[in-house]
């Protein structure tokens, strides 16, 4: 009787850490989900602002990637998400570092106690990793390759103040639209003034 009370126990368990996996984890890519890398994002934000640091968020989309799916298939299509979030995972080296999927073909990099020289070079190494891989892409119209388009925002700790997580992620975004623009397989950068 007792056996069976502690098996109970342990199936319990490891269902609660499935579940609690399920919530915080994207299915597809094993990289935080939404929810959690706003969590995430919360936490380190206000962590720099009481130390005075700076932090850096990434944007990171694939380019053309409407035409990857319609070349290779959904299901090519999510091996290549995959592919891009295993690369990401690797330029993001520190242990604070955290990746996230923020749905569809759209992923962030949230880079603490890191300033503008530093983001911008996580971002470079990003952009010239996925190219490196040479993954084929081709209906792309900017590369005979997979490629990805950056955007890189930082926040400085005596701007912090003055400023919030939803604004790092407006202005990351905004330089995402201005890398797409400019021609995409690149990153563009905004600093939050
Ligand atoms: P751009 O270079 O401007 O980013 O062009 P794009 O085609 O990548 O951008 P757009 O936003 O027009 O299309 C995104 C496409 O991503 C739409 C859809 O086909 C694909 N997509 C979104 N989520 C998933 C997914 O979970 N799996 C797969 N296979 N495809 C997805
Ligand atoms: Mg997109
Ligand atoms: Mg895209």
């Amino acid at each position: 009787l007792l056996l069976a009370r502690v098996r109970t126990q342990l199936r319990l368990k490891s269902m609660a850490d499935e579940l609690r996996s399920m919530a915080t984890t994207d299915g597809l890519t094993g990289l935080a989900n939404r929810r959690h890398f706003d969590e995430l994002m919360r936490r380190e934000w206000q962590r720099c602002a009481r130390s005075g640091s700076s932090i850096a968020l990434l944007m990171a989309d694939i380019d053309h990637f409407k035409r990857y799916n319609d070349s290779y298939g959904h299901p090519g299509g999510d091996a290549c998400l995959q592919a891009v979030a295993k690369a990401l995972t690797l330029v993001a080296r520190r242990p604070a570092d955290r990746v996230g999927r923020l749905g569809g073909e759209e992923f962030v990099v949230l880079l603490p106690d890191t300033d503008v020289a530093g983001g911008q070079e996580v971002a470079e190494h990003a952009v010239k990793l996925i190219q490196a891989l040479a993954l084929p892409h081709v209906a792309s119209l900017t590369a005979e390759h997979v490629t990805i388009s950056v955007g890189v925002a930082v926040c400085t700790g005596q701007d912090m103040a003055r400023h919030d997580p939803q604004s790092l992620y407006s202005a990351a975004d905004h330089a995402l639209y201005a890398a797409k623009a400019q021609g995409r397989n690149r990153w563009a950068a905004e600093v939050m003034g």
